[in-house]
């Protein structure tokens, strides 16, 4: 690590993610953009243990360096299509994925979601073939939102900086929960909107 105040802040951000229940102890991920290189936490790590001396520092061209996230080709690729964004958060909150696992795009009931997203996309990758295809599909779905859910993964998020990533981030889960209220309430709203 070059700079240890924006390790830190990745640091503390990921464990976030972990403590309100975004992660599990040890999945998702999270970069941020350094001029020409990336931080990114390493593979297999666990948000509880996690230092910044364990992050990885990889050039923003090029394949990434050993021991970066097996997501790190993704978060390069969305930094290359996306010159105005310097973060990039991966998380598995539990309602965003249960209420997309239709594959059908997320439109937000509440008025938060509704203000910042109108709809967030679901991308379906296959399973087998994860780790290839995500970077172009992931980027692609980025290029023009700041956030975008794999289908039956998780969300990705993406911001001018690691608040704001980490604002989406929040902001989607609590959208996908009131979305999940609603359709536990017997209110065919989500339903309407979201299956039919
Ligand atoms: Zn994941």
């Amino acid at each position: 690590m070059s700079d240890v105040d924006d390790g830190d802040d990745l640091v503390r951000y990921y464990r976030w993610l972990r403590s309100h229940g975004l992660n599990d102890s040890h999945s998702g991920n999270a970069s941020i953009r350094v001029a020409d290189r990336m931080v990114i936490t390493p593979t297999g790590c666990c948000a509880d243990t996690l230092t910044p001396t364990n992050l990885v520092d990889t050039a923003l061209e090029g394949p990434p360096a050993g021991g970066a996230s097996l997501d790190a080709a993704l978060h390069l690729a969305v930094y290359r299509t996306r010159p105005d964004v310097n973060a990039v958060i991966h998380s598995h909150g539990p309602h965003a994925i249960a209420v997309t696992l239709s594959g059908r795009d997320l439109v937000p009931l509440d008025f938060e979601g509704q203000y910042y997203f109108k709809r967030v996309p679901v991308v379906n990758i296959p399973y087998e073939i994860y780790v290839d295809d995500s970077p172009v599909a992931v980027a692609g779905a980025l290029a023009k939102s700041n956030v975008a859910i794999v289908r039956g993964h998780g969300l990705y998020a993406c911001g001018e900086t690691l608040d704001l990533a980490y604002k989406w981030t929040c902001s989607v889960e609590s959208s996908a929960r009131i979305s999940w209220l609603n359709n536990l309430s017997g209110d065919k709203t989500h339903r309407e909107l979201n299956w039919l």
